[in-house]
C-alpha cells in the first residue's frame, strides 16, 4: 500500500454549524501528506469491542498543513453521520486515510472555464475548489449551480455570497427543489435542462464540468450535460449515498 494511504489518527480541534443537519469539522491530522482540490478521505470509527466501519468524505478546503476540514450532513439513522455530526467532541480521535481519488480533481493551474453542479452535500469537493480558486487568485471562469431543498439547507451560505461580490469570474446560482425564498421567479422544482443551459457555459466554451450530489442526481445531470452537447470526457462526476437517492 502506498505509505500515503496509511491509517492516520486525526483529532477534532473544532466544528462550524453549517445547517441545523450538517457540521464542518476542523481535524488536525499530524503528517497529513497535502491534497488536491475535488479528493476525499475515508474515516473509520472503531468502538470498545474492536467493531469497526469506514465512510468516505469530501475534503473540503485546499491542502493547509496538517488542519483538514470536512463537512457531514446527518442522514437519519446513518451509523457514522449521526455520531460526527451529533456526538464527536472536540479532542476526540477518529482514524482518517487519504487522500484518494485523482480524476474528480481541479488543479488551480488550469485556466479554461469550469462548470460545478452540486446537489445537497456534493457541494462540499466544489468548495474545496472554489476555495482553491480564490487562494491561488485564479481567473479561471468558474459556475456554481447548487440545487438544494430550501434555504435552510445551504452549505457556506455568506462565504458563497462574499465570494461572488468579491471574486471577478464566479457565478453562482441557487436552485431550490422544495422550497424557495420569495421573490425567487423560478418555481421549486428537480434541476433540469433548462436550468443547465441557463447558467451554465454553452458546449462550445468546452468547460470541464464537475458534478457531484446522490446518485439520482448525479446521473440526471451528467446525461442532461452529455444530452446538451458536452463531451462526455469533460464531464467528471463523484456519486454520494445510494443508488437511486
Ligand atoms: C466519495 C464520497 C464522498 C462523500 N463525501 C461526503 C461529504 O463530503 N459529506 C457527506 O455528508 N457525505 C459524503 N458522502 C456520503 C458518506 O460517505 C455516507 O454515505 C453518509 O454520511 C451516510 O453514512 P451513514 O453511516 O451515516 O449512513 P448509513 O448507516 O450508511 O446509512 C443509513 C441509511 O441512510 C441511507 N443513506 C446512506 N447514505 C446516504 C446518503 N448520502 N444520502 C441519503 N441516504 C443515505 C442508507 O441507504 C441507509 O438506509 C460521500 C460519499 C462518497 C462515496
Amino acid at each position: 500500500m502506498s505509505p500515503r494511504l496509511e491509517w492516520r489518527v486525526a483529532t477534532l480541534a473544532g466544528s462550524r454549524t453549517e445547517t441545523a443537519t450538517a457540521r464542518t469539522l476542523l481535524l488536525d491530522v499530524p503528517g497529513w501528506p497535502g491534497h488536491v482540490p475535488g479528493q476525499h478521505v475515508d474515516v473509520r470509527l472503531t468502538d470498545e469491542d474492536g467493531y469497526s466501519t469506514e465512510r468516505s468524505y469530501s475534503l473540503a478546503t485546499p491542502a493547509d498543513g496538517d488542519r483538514v476540514e470536512l463537512t457531514i450532513q446527518r442522514v437519519k439513522g446513518g451509523e457514522v453521520s449521526e455520531y460526527l455530526t451529533d456526538t464527536f467532541a472536540v479532542g476526540d480521535p477518529v482514524e482518517l486515510r487519504g487522500p484518494v481519488g485523482g480524476w474528480f480533481v481541479w488543479h488551480p493551474s488550469r485556466t479554461g472555464p469550469v462548470l460545478l453542479v452540486a446537489g445537497g452535500a456534493g457541494i462540499v469537493p466544489l468548495m474545496a475548489m472554489v476555495r482553491a480558486r480564490r487562494l491561488a487568485r485564479s481567473r479561471a471562469p468558474f459556475r456554481l449551480i447548487y440545487s438544494v431543498r430550501s434555504p435552510s439547507d445551504q452549505f457556506y451560505a455568506a462565504e458563497l455570497r462574499r465570494a461572488v461580490r468579491d471574486e471577478g469570474g464566479l457565478d453562482i446560482t441557487t436552485v431550490y427543489t422544495r422550497s424557495a425564498p420569495t421573490g425567487v421567479p423560478r418555481p421549486p422544482r428537480r434541476i433540469g435542462a433548462a436550468d443547465l443551459e441557463l447558467y451554465g457555459w454553452p458546449p462550445r466554451f468546452e468547460p470541464t464540468c464537475f458534478v457531484c450530489g446522490p446518485t439520482g442526481f448525479v446521473e440526471k445531470v451528467a446525461s442532461t450535460l452529455v444530452g446538451l452537447g458536452h463531451d462526455p470526457r469533460r464531464v467528471r462526476t463523484e456519486r454520494f449515498g445510494p443508488t437511486g437517492d
